[in-house]
């Protein structure tokens, strides 16, 4: 489930959004609502200036990324928890992933329907945000139908009973799980575990704006901004078009590109990069003259359970692991130097893997 969803109304650049994200570039992006009817999954390198730089230190015949999966979640309309458009089948598909991108449409185009009339990002976003609200609604009074049962003779469905009806009465005033009071409450974890509320999810706000909002924040923008630090959510602008054209190019030209535009990196970028770190992901790397690869962890993991993402067998038969900091890896020129510099550490067991540790794993067979 550690993926992320890519909502928002009909024509407002998800897809997009996400054909510049798996760069499949004859992939189409009509006028034309519920054009993607099947949810597109997507595996998406998370893009890292430090890969290349250990590179030019290694040598090595490829560079790997971390990646992550991006799904694309159409057919989100008013009325989809009643199975409107298409209703709950894809609110089902938001149940799978961690992190939901909200793209927000922030450009004016009178060639391109707006499916609500005029653009109004904020009832945009409560539109959607509001099914999210009542399908949880929904999950959650079935829910309590058979903990009201269970409660006749178990104490326990009595204590959830509770925190089903207080969550109830929260959702019910449109207001999202993520900032329901309770929500350290063991019986709120153990809710969220089965139903996996969609509006709980860390929301990142994609604002989709034209060529001339990319240099300056237009009104929407603006308003979407002030929403959006209201509630604690992260908003990134992009401009989806130029995304799309610019995944084409070739990095010294998409640089140029950029500068061109004025701005200094890809709306794209940002986006992998914050849901990357809201997923609570971080890399840590491998440096070998075949390869120079980043390797996908949580965040807390050890180090034993860090080396399982490369073979089980890595964790099973672990021994030690050894450490060089990817600066002190830079600074000493690759792994020898550091060797000699004592920036090489042997860790053990207990070790907390930070992002951006150079490893190598002693382990037995
Ligand atoms: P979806 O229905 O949310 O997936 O939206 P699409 O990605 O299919 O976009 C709908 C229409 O808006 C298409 O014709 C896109 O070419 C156009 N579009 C998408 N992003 C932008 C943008 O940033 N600026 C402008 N002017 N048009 C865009």
């Amino acid at each position: 489930g550690l993926g992320v969803g890519i909502v928002g109304l009909p024509n407002v650049g998800k897809s997009t959004t996400f054909n510049a994200l798996t760069k499949a570039q004859n992939a189409e992006a009509a006028n034309y609502p519920f054009c993607t009817i099947e949810p597109n999954k997507a595996i998406v390198p998370v893009p890292d200036k430090r890969l290349g730089a250990l590179a030019k230190i290694v040598n090595p015949e490829r560079i790997q990324h971390s990646t992550i999966d991006f799904v694309d979640i159409a057919g989100l309309v008013r009325g989809a928890s009643k199975g409107e458009g298409l209703g709950n089948q894809f609110l089902s598909n938001i149940r799978e992933v961690e992190v939901v991108l909200h793209m927000v449409r922030c450009f004016e185009d009178e060639n391109i329907t707006h499916v609500e009339g005029g653009i109004d990002p904020i009832r945009d976003i409560e539109i959607i945000e509001t099914e999210l609200m009542l399908a949880d609604v929904q999950q959650l009074s079935k829910k309590i139908d058979r903990l009201t049962r269970m409660a006749k003779s178990d104490k326990d469905a009595r204590g959830a009973l509770e925190v089903a009806q207080a969550l109830f009465h929260h959702l019910d005033d449109l207001q999202p799980a993520s900032t329901f009071a309770d929500r350290e409450n063991p019986y709120f974890e153990a809710l969220n575990k089965e139903l996996r509320f969609l509006s709980n999810k860390t929301v990142i706000y994609g604002a989709n704006v034209d060529e001339d909002g990319l240099l300056e924040d237009n009104m929407y923008v603006q308003a979407l901004q002030n929403h959006a630090a209201r509630v604690g959510a992260d908003v990134i602008k992009l401009c989806a078009k130029i995304e799309e054209e610019m995944v084409a190019l070739e990095e010294e030209e998409a640089a140029e590109f950029l500068q061109e535009l004025g701005i200094e990196e890809s709306g794209l970028e940002k986006i992998i990069r914050t849901a990357f770190e809201k997923l609570g992901l971080i890399s840590y790397f491998t440096a070998g003259a075949k390869e120079v690869r980043a390797w996908t962890i949580e965040r807390g993991w050890k180090a034993p359970k860090a080396a399982s993402v490369i073979h089980n067998d890595f964790e099973k038969g672990f021994i030690k692991a050894e450490v060089i900091g990817y600066e002190d890896f830079l600074t000493c020129k690759g792994e020898s130097g550091a060797k000699e510099a004592g920036k090489m550490r042997l860790e053990g067991k207990e070790y907390l893997v930070k992002d951006g540790d150079v490893m190598h794993f002693r382990f037995n067979v």
